[in-house]
């Protein structure tokens, strides 16, 4: 079996983002569950009645300053186990993630320790940590995001990519190899290093 570089989104992969957003927007703005759906698509803001690319960012990096990304919302389910499993088995795993904001925000140093408290907390396991919007910038052999255009940057870059299935990313159009669980992306690592 191969050893082989095993990458992990953090956002809707390991972690439930959006439904920590929901909780955000609920406790600070009082918007009721009913505004708030499960998104159709990646760029959601409209679907929530916010029209603005500027009031989505401020109130994502409110979430953040919070603290809310540390003290809120249970892993993905296999979060820990998956990857516990991967190091055990002599793989080493990356976890890659966008949760950056422009440094005018003054909120990156929060969130880089929000992130690696919470995935500590829950004992996740992972070799690095990075905090980059591409997601090439870390080499791996096979990564696993729920954003269709990371997955085909992943896919142009050589290595195997994976789409986390969300209620987001359900295009029709979209051909990327899926996945519901972090279980079956799992079996994916199992199939690559064996092949
Ligand atoms: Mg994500």
């Amino acid at each position: 079996m191969r050893k082989l570089r095993v990458g992990f989104d953090v956002d809707e992969v390991l972690y439930p983002w959006v439904e920590t957003f929901r909780h955000h927007l609920h406790t600070t703005q009082g918007w009721t569950v009913d505004r708030m759906p499960d998104p159709t698509r990646y760029a959601f803001g409209p679907e929530w009645g916010i029209a603005e690319e500027r009031e989505f960012l401020d109130h994502a990096v409110a979430a953040a300053r919070s603290g809310l990304l540390h003290s809120y919302g249970a892993p993905i389910a296999g979060a820990s186990e998956v990857t516990r499993r991967l190091v055990d088995a002599g793989h080493t795993v990356h976890i890659v993630t966008a949760r950056r904001y422009d440094d005018s925000y003054g909120v990156n140093d929060v969130l880089m320790s929000s992130t690696r408290r919470w995935l500590d907390q829950h004992g996740i396991a992972f070799t690095t940590l990075d905090f980059e919007t591409d997601k090439t910038a870390v080499p791996t052999d096979v990564y696993i995001d729920d954003r269709p255009e990371n997955v085909d940057a992943i896919c142009a870059a050589g290595a195997v990519g994976v789409l986390m299935d969300a209620s987001h990313n359900q295009d029709p159009a979209c051909v990327r190899r899926r996945v519901t669980s972090l279980a079956a992306y799992a079996q994916i690592v199992d199939e690559v290093a064996t092949a």
